[in-house]
Protein backbone atom coordinates (compact mmCIF):
# COMPACT_ATOMS: atom_id res chain seq x y z
CA UNK A 1 0.00 0.00 0.00
CA UNK A 2 1.51 3.34 -0.47
CA UNK A 3 1.76 6.10 2.04
CA UNK A 4 -1.15 7.35 3.47
CA UNK A 5 -1.21 11.87 3.08
CA UNK A 6 -1.67 12.62 6.57
CA UNK A 7 -2.48 16.51 5.04
CA UNK A 8 -4.91 16.13 2.05
CA UNK A 9 -8.77 15.62 2.10
CA UNK A 10 -9.30 13.32 -0.80
CA UNK A 11 -12.82 13.48 -2.41
CA UNK A 12 -14.08 10.58 -4.67
CA UNK A 13 -14.01 12.21 -8.08
CA UNK A 14 -10.17 12.98 -7.15
CA UNK A 15 -10.24 16.45 -6.35
CA UNK A 16 -8.54 17.49 -2.62
CA UNK A 17 -8.50 20.20 -0.18
CA UNK A 18 -5.59 20.35 2.67
CA UNK A 19 -6.78 19.40 5.81
CA UNK A 20 -8.18 22.14 8.17
CA UNK A 21 -9.88 22.34 11.22
CA UNK A 22 -12.37 19.81 12.90
CA UNK A 23 -14.69 21.56 14.25
CA UNK A 24 -17.32 19.16 16.34
CA UNK A 25 -20.57 19.51 17.48
CA UNK A 26 -21.69 17.73 20.63
CA UNK A 27 -25.12 16.26 21.47
CA UNK A 28 -27.39 16.80 18.58
CA UNK A 29 -29.08 13.17 18.58
CA UNK A 30 -31.39 13.15 21.67
CA UNK A 31 -30.68 9.09 22.28
CA UNK A 32 -27.15 9.89 22.21
CA UNK A 33 -28.10 12.78 24.73
CA UNK A 34 -30.12 10.06 26.52
CA UNK A 35 -27.65 7.49 27.02
CA UNK A 36 -25.30 10.10 28.35
CA UNK A 37 -27.33 11.28 30.95
CA UNK A 38 -26.86 14.80 29.50
CA UNK A 39 -29.60 17.81 28.62
CA UNK A 40 -29.77 19.36 25.08
CA UNK A 41 -27.75 22.53 25.52
CA UNK A 42 -29.34 26.02 24.76
CA UNK A 43 -26.66 26.29 21.94
CA UNK A 44 -24.33 23.69 20.14
CA UNK A 45 -21.28 22.92 22.02
CA UNK A 46 -18.37 22.88 19.98
CA UNK A 47 -14.91 21.87 20.88
CA UNK A 48 -12.10 21.52 17.91
CA UNK A 49 -9.27 18.90 16.96
CA UNK A 50 -6.34 20.45 15.28
CA UNK A 51 -5.59 19.30 11.34
CA UNK A 52 -3.11 16.90 12.81
CA UNK A 53 -5.66 14.84 14.31
CA UNK A 54 -6.91 13.20 11.06
CA UNK A 55 -6.27 9.78 9.44
CA UNK A 56 -7.41 8.79 5.87
CA UNK A 57 -9.27 5.45 5.71
CA UNK A 58 -7.26 2.61 5.56
CA UNK A 59 -5.02 4.07 8.83
CA UNK A 60 -4.12 2.07 11.53
CA UNK A 61 -5.19 3.70 14.79
CA UNK A 62 -2.78 4.30 17.63
CA UNK A 63 -5.06 3.64 21.17
CA UNK A 64 -3.27 6.02 23.57
CA UNK A 65 -1.82 4.97 26.81
CA UNK A 66 -3.29 7.64 29.06
CA UNK A 67 -6.62 6.04 28.31
CA UNK A 68 -8.67 3.05 29.19
CA UNK A 69 -11.73 3.74 27.26
CA UNK A 70 -11.24 4.98 24.39
CA UNK A 71 -15.07 5.22 22.75
CA UNK A 72 -16.04 5.39 18.91
CA UNK A 73 -18.52 7.98 17.91
CA UNK A 74 -19.44 8.17 14.21
CA UNK A 75 -20.67 11.24 12.88
CA UNK A 76 -21.64 12.76 9.12
CA UNK A 77 -18.77 15.44 8.28
CA UNK A 78 -19.37 18.66 6.13
CA UNK A 79 -16.67 19.87 4.69
CA UNK A 80 -16.31 23.45 3.79
CA UNK A 81 -15.33 24.20 0.32
CA UNK A 82 -14.24 27.99 0.58
CA UNK A 83 -13.36 30.44 2.98
CA UNK A 84 -16.54 31.88 4.54
CA UNK A 85 -17.62 33.95 7.78
CA UNK A 86 -20.94 35.53 9.09
CA UNK A 87 -22.80 33.56 6.96
CA UNK A 88 -26.83 32.89 6.74
CA UNK A 89 -28.26 29.18 7.46
CA UNK A 90 -29.07 29.80 3.22
CA UNK A 91 -25.61 30.88 2.59
CA UNK A 92 -24.16 27.96 4.53
CA UNK A 93 -25.87 25.44 2.35
CA UNK A 94 -23.65 27.00 -0.34
CA UNK A 95 -20.17 26.62 0.97
CA UNK A 96 -20.44 22.89 1.91
CA UNK A 97 -18.15 21.10 -0.70
CA UNK A 98 -19.25 17.61 -0.05
CA UNK A 99 -20.03 15.03 2.90
CA UNK A 100 -18.19 12.14 4.53
CA UNK A 101 -18.36 9.97 7.55
CA UNK A 102 -15.44 9.94 10.57
CA UNK A 103 -14.69 8.88 14.07
CA UNK A 104 -14.71 11.53 17.24
CA UNK A 105 -12.83 8.92 18.90
CA UNK A 106 -12.80 10.13 22.79
CA UNK A 107 -10.67 9.50 25.32
CA UNK A 108 -13.97 9.00 27.69
CA UNK A 109 -12.64 8.45 31.21
CA UNK A 110 -10.39 11.69 30.60
CA UNK A 111 -12.96 13.54 29.40
CA UNK A 112 -15.84 12.41 32.46
CA UNK A 113 -12.57 13.50 34.88
CA UNK A 114 -12.44 16.86 32.76
CA UNK A 115 -16.32 17.08 32.83
CA UNK A 116 -16.09 16.80 36.69
CA UNK A 117 -13.21 19.21 37.47
CA UNK A 118 -14.69 21.89 34.70
CA UNK A 119 -11.80 21.27 32.69
CA UNK A 120 -11.17 21.59 28.80
CA UNK A 121 -11.15 18.55 26.79
CA UNK A 122 -8.35 18.76 24.50
CA UNK A 123 -7.17 15.71 25.98
CA UNK A 124 -9.88 13.83 25.71
CA UNK A 125 -10.62 14.51 22.29
CA UNK A 126 -8.01 15.95 19.90
CA UNK A 127 -5.29 13.67 20.55
CA UNK A 128 -3.11 11.53 17.94
CA UNK A 129 -5.44 10.18 15.21
CA UNK A 130 -8.65 11.15 16.86
CA UNK A 131 -10.41 12.04 13.85
CA UNK A 132 -10.19 9.05 11.10
CA UNK A 133 -12.76 10.03 8.34
CA UNK A 134 -13.67 8.68 4.67
CA UNK A 135 -12.74 10.20 1.28
CA UNK A 136 -15.19 12.95 0.71
CA UNK A 137 -18.36 12.55 -1.37
CA UNK A 138 -18.86 15.66 -3.47
CA UNK A 139 -22.14 18.12 -2.87
CA UNK A 140 -23.23 17.48 -6.27
CA UNK A 141 -23.83 14.00 -6.51
CA UNK A 142 -26.58 14.05 -4.06
CA UNK A 143 -28.12 16.78 -6.49
CA UNK A 144 -29.65 18.80 -3.19
CA UNK A 145 -27.98 21.37 -0.68
CA UNK A 146 -29.21 19.37 2.65
CA UNK A 147 -28.94 15.59 1.83
CA UNK A 148 -30.53 13.17 3.38
CA UNK A 149 -27.75 11.23 4.73
CA UNK A 150 -27.93 7.42 6.33
CA UNK A 151 -24.53 5.94 8.11
CA UNK A 152 -23.95 2.63 10.22
CA UNK A 153 -20.52 1.61 11.70
CA UNK A 154 -19.69 -2.02 12.38
CA UNK A 155 -17.40 -3.25 14.55
CA UNK A 156 -15.13 -6.69 13.64
CA UNK A 157 -18.31 -7.01 11.59
CA UNK A 158 -20.68 -5.86 13.78
CA UNK A 159 -23.16 -3.35 13.70
CA UNK A 160 -22.69 -0.62 16.31
CA UNK A 161 -24.40 2.65 15.24
CA UNK A 162 -26.64 3.69 13.20
CA UNK A 163 -27.56 7.36 12.46
CA UNK A 164 -30.26 9.32 9.89
CA UNK A 165 -29.54 13.13 9.77
CA UNK A 166 -33.02 13.96 9.86
CA UNK A 167 -32.52 13.35 13.43
CA UNK A 168 -29.90 15.77 14.22
CA UNK A 169 -31.08 18.65 16.33
CA UNK A 170 -29.50 21.21 14.13
CA UNK A 171 -29.11 20.21 10.41
CA UNK A 172 -25.93 21.14 8.67
CA UNK A 173 -26.76 24.17 7.34
CA UNK A 174 -27.70 26.02 10.69
CA UNK A 175 -24.44 24.42 12.49
CA UNK A 176 -22.48 26.08 9.81
CA UNK A 177 -23.86 29.24 9.96
CA UNK A 178 -23.37 28.93 13.81
CA UNK A 179 -19.54 28.63 13.17
CA UNK A 180 -19.11 31.34 10.72
CA UNK A 181 -20.58 34.04 13.42
CA UNK A 182 -17.81 32.72 15.65
CA UNK A 183 -14.76 31.62 13.43
CA UNK A 184 -13.59 32.50 10.31
CA UNK A 185 -14.09 29.56 8.06
CA UNK A 186 -12.14 27.90 5.80
CA UNK A 187 -11.69 25.69 2.68
CA UNK A 188 -10.65 22.19 3.96
CA UNK A 189 -12.54 22.72 7.66
CA UNK A 190 -14.36 19.54 8.46
CA UNK A 191 -17.53 20.15 11.04
CA UNK A 192 -18.63 16.88 12.40
CA UNK A 193 -22.53 16.80 13.19
CA UNK A 194 -22.65 14.52 16.48
CA UNK A 195 -23.17 10.82 17.60
CA UNK A 196 -26.19 8.98 17.63
CA UNK A 197 -26.38 6.54 20.32
CA UNK A 198 -24.09 3.44 20.48
CA UNK A 199 -21.17 4.72 21.53
CA UNK A 200 -18.59 1.85 23.30
CA UNK A 201 -14.98 0.99 23.79
CA UNK A 202 -12.87 -0.41 21.57
CA UNK A 203 -9.91 -2.22 21.72
CA UNK A 204 -6.46 -2.98 19.95
CA UNK A 205 -7.51 -5.75 17.41
CA UNK A 206 -10.92 -3.71 16.83
CA UNK A 207 -11.49 -3.05 12.71
CA UNK A 208 -14.11 -0.28 12.48
CA UNK A 209 -15.54 0.17 9.08
CA UNK A 210 -17.63 2.99 8.65
CA UNK A 211 -20.86 3.53 5.82
CA UNK A 212 -22.02 6.21 4.13
CA UNK A 213 -24.75 4.47 2.50
CA UNK A 214 -24.43 4.14 -1.53
CA UNK A 215 -21.34 6.58 -1.22
CA UNK A 216 -17.86 6.15 0.41
CA UNK A 217 -16.67 4.37 3.75
CA UNK A 218 -14.06 4.66 6.17
CA UNK A 219 -11.81 1.22 7.29
CA UNK A 220 -9.61 1.02 10.13
CA UNK A 221 -8.31 -0.91 12.27
CA UNK A 222 -7.02 0.04 16.57
CA UNK A 223 -3.91 -1.27 17.82
MG1 LIG B 1 -18.86 13.47 18.91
Amino acid sequence: MSELDLRTLSFTDGRTLPVGTFYCIGRNYTEHIREMGATMPENPIVFIKPPAAYLPSGSKVELPAFSQEIHHEAEIIAVIGRDCARLSPEEAAGVIAGYAVGLDLTARDVQKRAKERGEPWATSKSFRGSAPMSPIVPTDFFGTKEPHLTFTLYINGEQRQFGDSRKMERGFAELISYLSDIFDLRAGDCIFTGTPSGVARVTSGDTARLILHDCTELNVIFY
